[in-house]
């Protein structure tokens, strides 16, 4: 399959984001010239070792950059919005699958959604497991409510060299799907960037829409280039009206 048009209007779709989704909401991508590894070392910050090494300066990280995703400037923008709205609207089975650990899709209304990476808003506790939603700062004191231990919170989301989120879910939907769009996603981190490798082999129609060529822009059947906020709201509209759905 090669074409939009022939795509029936039951399908079931995947939808991949990354940083650059919420970039127009004034949240800093990773690897662009601007963004937070221009600034901070991975290493440093994002990593288990990071944090048994130096657990205050990991929360340090995740702290300001919690606070900065609940200013009240940072909101969803329109391609966070068509994407909820596609959802409402498609008649098939959706998957939305994100890298973000920001909340703006839910904001927007997304509710078939799995963050792959985790969440920044909720905290998990290292000694019993408990995960609660979490919207202040943490640190080495912080006891976890739930177990009463001090020092034993740390941030859900997902460090480099930990076990991603839900792979199993996602990779039976990128089975089937025969549609798989990514969004603002350098195709730098595994195993998120294979999955177009992925949705492709099992017969899936691929498009990748991001500010320029990703890693993995080859595998992509289709491509548009531009800002997610406006290149992903005409894209749901023409997802919509090629496959005869129609807008609202
Ligand atoms: P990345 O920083 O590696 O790549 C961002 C991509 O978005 C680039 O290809 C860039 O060209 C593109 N982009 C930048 N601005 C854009 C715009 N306005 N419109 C469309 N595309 C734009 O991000 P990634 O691929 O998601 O890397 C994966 C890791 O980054 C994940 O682990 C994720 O957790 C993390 N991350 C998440 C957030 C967030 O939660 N919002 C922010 C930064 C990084």
């Amino acid at each position: 399959m090669e074409a939009l048009r022939d795509l029936p209007a039951d399908a079931p779709l995947v939808v991949l984001t990354g940083a650059g989704i919420s970039a127009e909401s004034g949240i800093p991508t990773f690897r662009d010239p601007d963004g937070i590894w221009a600034r901070v070392r991975l290493e440093d910050v994002a990593t288990p070792e990071a944090f048994a090494r130096d657990p205050g300066r990991v929360h340090a990280f995740y702290d300001a950059r919690r606070r900065a995703l609940l200013d009240p400037a940072v909101r969803p923008n329109p391609a966070h919005e068509a994407l909820a709205m596609l959802e409402r609207r498609w008649p098939g089975p959706f998957l939305l699958v994100t890298q973000n650990i920001d909340d703006l899709h839910e904001r927007a209304g997304s509710r078939r959604l799995l963050h792959m990476h985790g969440e920044l808003l909720k905290a998990l506790c290292t000694a019993c497991g408990e995960r609660r939603e979490w919207r202040g700062d943490l640190g080495v004191e912080t006891v976890c409510p739930a177990c009463g231990r001090r020092g034993t919170l740390r941030p859900d989301v997902v460090w480099f060299g930990e076990m991603p989120y839900h792979l199993e879910v996602i990779h039976a939907a990128l089975e089937r799907c025969r549609l798989f769009v990514a969004v603002g996603t350098s195709g730098q981190v595994y195993p998120a960037a294979g999955f177009v490798e992925v949705a492709r082999r099992h017969g899936a129609l691929t498009v990748e829409l991001n500010l320029e060529r990703s890693a993995v822009s080859d595998l992509f059947h289709l491509h548009r280039f531009g800002r997610a906020g406006e290149i992903v709201p005409a894209f749901v509209d023409e997802l919509l009206l090629v496959t005869g759905v129609g807008l609202a």
